[in-house]
């Protein structure tokens, strides 16, 4: 028996209903959609214009804002480094695929100002806003934090942004098709998002880029044979598109009852795991990410003691070389020992409830 996946926020199970939709672009309708001579290729255009309507009725924008990449990270660089240089705003708790490409940025001589969130793993909107010079290009919020699951306030963020021209960018890969709110307001520039986060294939993502009067146009990473109005050239993978679209679709219409449900096994795990802390202010988190550290134990050890009943993780699976150093935690200004034993429950509608009360009894021994 395996343990009960609960790393969803590192990548989803995929929905079947994808699966089959994918299979069926693989086996049946495999053509480019680049192609103009025969129907192949036009049954491949078809699926990859719905995909582009179902993504971008998640935050109500144009289909032709819609720009598919191969996830959230490509998208993230590609409304970084497409905007060029100049002063940013961001924070100091986004995911490496911001953090990274703006540490580029900074190498080559561009301003950085980084907020520190606040101990509950916010940032404030004031402060971000306060940041901005006349010379910034860019502002880049994060929507979910990958690590505590803090929603950030990015809308009151917008809303501050309103007489500026400065591109605003938010990666929302943990957030977009689960939380509702704050995605759709207008004054957001971009958006990162991932396929692999809601049900969907690895591999596909989207940036969302809308044309609002007066705003610079990004310019594309790579050059080639001009897909995605020039900014993203390369054959589309039809099938991975097919299957974001139809998870998008599916975030959207049964949004509510996965919200509940993920808000249920939060709920339970907070009643039946005794003695935690939890990392994040939990009146402002996802109720898809639960942070925990139980006191007296490191994260591995919690880890090991639950390898039979739960999969975890600490920090983020994409920085897990880096285990034990969580910047998010640092930057919270939580206390070193704590955030060594900080681990990650994520969980999804789909998702199995583990048996908690095993899992408390595990921890119980251990620090016994
Ligand atoms: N941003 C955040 C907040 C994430 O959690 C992730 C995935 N861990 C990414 C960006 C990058 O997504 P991908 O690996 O699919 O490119």
């Amino acid at each position: 028996m395996r343990p009960v996946y609960l790393d969803c926020s590192a990548t989803t199970p995929p929905d079947p209903r994808v699966i089959e939709l994918m299979r069926h672009y693989l086996e049946v309708e495999f053509g480019n959609q680049g192609s103009r001579t025969h129907n192949y290729g036009s049954q491949a255009r078809k699926a990859v214009e719905h995909a582009r309507d179902q993504i971008a009725a998640v935050v109500g924008v144009r289909r032709s804002e819609v720009i598919f990449t191969s996830g959230a990270t490509e998208a993230n660089n590609l409304a970084i480094f497409g905007g060029g240089p100049g002063h940013i705003v961001t924070t100091a708790i986004e995911h490496p695929s911001v953090m990274e490409p703006i540490a580029e940025f900074e190498s080559r001589g561009c301003r950085v100002t980084r907020i520190s969130p606040t101990p509950g793993g916010w940032v404030d909107a004031e402060q971000v806003l306060a940041a901005v010079r006349p010379d910034t290009v860019l502002v880049s919020v994060m929507h979910v934090n990958n690590e505590t699951g803090v929603i950030q306030p990015i809308a009151k963020i917008a809303a501050g942004l309103q007489d500026s021209e400065v591109r605003f960018h938010v990666d929302a890969a943990q957030g977009f098709g689960k939380i509702a709110e704050g995605l759709e307001h207008p004054r957001i520039d971009c958006i990162g998002t991932s396929a692999h986060k809601i049900g969907g294939p690895q591999g596909v993502g989207a940036l969302i880029a809308r044309r609002r009067s007066g705003s610079r146009k990004l310019r594309p990473l790579m050059f080639g044979g001009g897909q995605e109005a020039g900014l993203r050239p390369g054959t589309l993978p039809t099938h991975l598109i097919a299957g974001f679209g139809l998870a998008a679709e599916l975030a959207v219409r049964e949004g509510e009852d996965r919200r509940e449900r993920a808000a249920q096994l939060r709920k339970c795990a907070l009643d039946l795991l005794r003695g935690c802390e939890v990392n994040g202010d939990p009146e402002r988190s996802s109720p898809y990410i639960l942070n925990l550290s139980f006191p007296g134990l490191d994260s591995e050890e919690v880890i090991d003691a639950w390898s039979h009943l739960a999969a975890i993780s600490n920090g983020s699976a994409c920085a897990s070389h880096r285990a034990h150093c969580s910047y998010v935690l640092q930057a919270m200004g939580v206390q070193e020992k704590k955030a060594a034993g900080a681990v990650r429950l994520s969980w999804y509608q789909s998702s199995e409830q583990p048996d908690f009360a095993k899992m408390a009894r595990a921890i119980h021994d251990r620090s016994a």
